[in-house]
């Protein structure tokens, strides 16, 4: 099945007063099908972010077409588009992400409350996706409390927790170290392999051979 397809994808950004144009995405085509693991691979500069919030319709197209679980982004309308976002897509990002108040714990479980889930379902699908990420020790810790690669881990197990239909990740091992960059590329090869479909851009031709 196919969850993402990109067709003729274009994006210009026009500066305040109108006088300079940058192309930052020019007919941009593929698709990504179900159980599969892609890496889009490009220097900075290249678009990679601005690709990855159309395909999230954080931002809209110049031009082309994005559907999603075979749903056009752009016709969603705005009242149902955080829902759906949350429904099918989880997202990992170079900086975490995580709210510095919050708990490791509360973090994880944020896109659930925002779903309005019971506390019973929110404790149930907890417990299997901290310990496949190896921060069952660390719930209770806040993320000044913990290193770089448990901090990715924990933004991973958001992610992963509303069992989205597909993972974007922007740069995910941008700000780790080397030890962190292997283990968290590990991370993402055993979850593609229990079935979950994964869209990474990244600089790195490390992070990339791994997709
Ligand atoms: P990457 O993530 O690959 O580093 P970006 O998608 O961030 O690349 O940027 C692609 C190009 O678009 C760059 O030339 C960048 O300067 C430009 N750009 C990105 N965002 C904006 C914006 N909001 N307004 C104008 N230009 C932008
Ligand atoms: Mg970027």
């Amino acid at each position: 099945m196919t969850i993402l397809e990109v067709q003729n994808v274009k994006k210009i950004y026009t500066t305040r007063f109108g006088g300079n144009q940058v192309q930052a995405l020019t007919d941009v085509n593929f698709t990504v099908e179900e159980g599969e693991y892609v890496a889009i691979m490009g220097e900075s500069g290249s678009g990679k972010t601005t690709l990855l919030n159309i395909l999230a319709a954080l931002d809209k197209p110049t031009g082309g077409q994005v559907l999603l679980a075979g749903k056009d982004t752009v016709r969603i309308p705005d009242g149902q588009m955080a829902a759906f976002r949350r429904d099918n897509l989880g997202f990992v990002f170079q900086d975490f992400n995580l709210l510095d108040t919050f708990s490791i714990r509360d973090n994880i479980l944020l896109p659930l409350v925002l779903a309005r889930k019971s506390y019973p379902e929110m404790a149930r699908r907890l417990t299997p996706v901290a310990q496949k990420l190896g921060i069952s020790d660390l719930l209770d810790k806040f993320p000044y409390e913990v290193s770089g690669g448990q901090k990715q881990r924990t933004a991973v197990a958001r992610a992963l927790i509303t069992t989205p239909k597909l993972v974007l990740a922007d740069e995910p091992t941008g700000a780790l170290d080397s030890k962190a960059t292997d283990s968290l590329l590990r991370l993402f090869e055993q979850i593609n392999a229990e079935g979950q479909t994964i869209l990474m851009v990244t600089h790195s031709a490390r992070a990339a051979s791994h997709a």
